[in-house]
């Protein structure tokens, strides 16, 4: 693989990392649930009002014990945007659900709260949603139609750590507003550990047999909380723990969370005030951030004029060794899933799926490096467009 002078995305080791992974092992307690998933699991709980959090392997896991949770069926439908990674539905499909998707915002990725509710059929099971760049949907709206239809809302909170929904009088912290939800802690977030995710249970009737599906489908857990005199296989379930190496880690950069996001954000605002001449000339789009929502700095995207125009970005920026990346390609039309979809045009979904393209964005990207990209992204436009 090509190395770049400023790559996409670069892992950030914050400070007590190394150091926490070796005592995890000194402490003789590397498996699950050991001391440092507990210190994770009691850091989000009280900073982020979780009623109850779990640590997994991966959101994509946080994500298939959701629908495992929910009960999903052959022939539940799954309301869920297509702009969005496959993980989002997949988990769902897994368990037979057919997904009914959404477009995106005009706005923002996000999905088109406005058009879900004549979506829903007397087979809807759930919504979900995804907060894309950390920005967070219209939760008051989603909530009321959920209610209203006897639904369960799941949020795919992967890029949303430390990202707000605003009210009128209150911020609510993304993942805590749906019945479940998902967060990643993968190397291209802003909080990481390589690999690894976290379910977040906000509806309490949830919470024993989530235990048990993490555990295998057996009530170990409540085994070693001295509950129950022995444990045995109470439901389906699988592997879904991560060892606490892994959750030592994960609580290293969890202690440095403030510094991270500090630095994160103005990363984002420098690459805003930079490219903002660029948008006032009708050459590009930037990100919009809704009234109701905060800004967690997970990632800085722009819009180009079409699929053309961003390629060959793309392509001047490599040669000036820059890699910027595209992102999602539409689910409902990929190669899988096609021939399932029930035909709607997605429009607003293509758009983001043709024209968003990120750029690098990672703790150590020094303003030096940032203000080339800058001034590169400048260069490009003025020269051929
Ligand atoms: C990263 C991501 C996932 C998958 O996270 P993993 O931890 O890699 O499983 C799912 N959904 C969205 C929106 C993501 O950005």
């Amino acid at each position: 693989m090509k190395k770049y002078d400023i790559p996409f995305n670069k892992p950030y080791l914050s400070k007590n990392e190394m150091l926490y992974m070796l005592e995890a092992v000194k402490l003789g307690h590397i498996s699950g649930d050991g001391t440092f998933t507990k210190k994770c699991h009691q850091f989000f709980e009280q900073k982020y009002n979780f009623k109850k959090c779990l640590l997994t392997t991966s959101c994509t896991d946080a994500l298939e014990m959701c629908a495992i949770l929910l009960d999903i069926k052959q022939g539940d439908e799954v309301i869920a945007p297509s702009y969005t990674f496959v993980s989002t539905v997949n988990a769902f499909v897994l368990r037979g659900a057919k997904i009914v998707f959404v477009d995106s915002e005009k706005n923002t990725p996000n999905i088109d709260v406005a058009s879900i509710e004549n979506l829903i059929t007397s087979k809807t099971k759930a919504i979900i949603v995804v907060h894309y760049a950390g920005i967070a949907c219209d939760m008051d709206e989603v909530m009321q139609i959920a209610n209203k239809h006897n639904l369960y809302v799941v949020e795919d909170a992967a890029q949303a750590i430390d990202s707000y929904f605003i009210t009128e009088n209150q911020k609510k912290p993304l993942g805590s507003i749906g019945h479940l939800s998902a967060f990643s802690f993968h190397e291209t977030k802003n909080i990481i550990s390589g690999e690894g995710g976290m379910l977040v249970i906000n509806d309490e009737k949830f919470i024993k047999r989530a235990e048990i599906i993490r555990e295998k489908g057996t009530n170990r857990s409540a085994f070693f909380r001295g509950e129950v005199d022995k444990y045995g296989w109470a439901d389906v379930g699988s592997s879904f723990l991560p060892s606490d190496i892994i959750a030592g880690f994960l609580y290293a950069q969890l202690e440095n969370l403030e510094d991270i996001q500090k630095r994160r954000k103005e990363i984002w605002e420098n690459y805003y005030k930079g490219l903002k001449i660029l948008e006032e000339q009708n050459k590009i789009l930037l990100p919009k951030i809704p009234h109701y929502a905060t800004n967690n700095a997970h990632m800085f995207y722009i819009l180009c004029k079409d699929l053309m125009q961003r390629s060959d970005l793309i392509a001047y920026l490599k040669e000036k060794n820059i890699l910027s990346v595209f992102h999602y390609l539409s689910l409902h039309s990929s190669p899988y899933y096609h021939e399932k979809h029930d035909g709607r045009d997605l429009p607003l979904c293509d758009k983001y799926a043709d024209t968003l393209l990120r750029l690098p964005f990672y703790y150590e990207l020094t303003t030096t490096q940032q203000n080339f990209v800058i001034d590169e992204i400048k260069k490009f436009f003025l020269q051929k467009n």
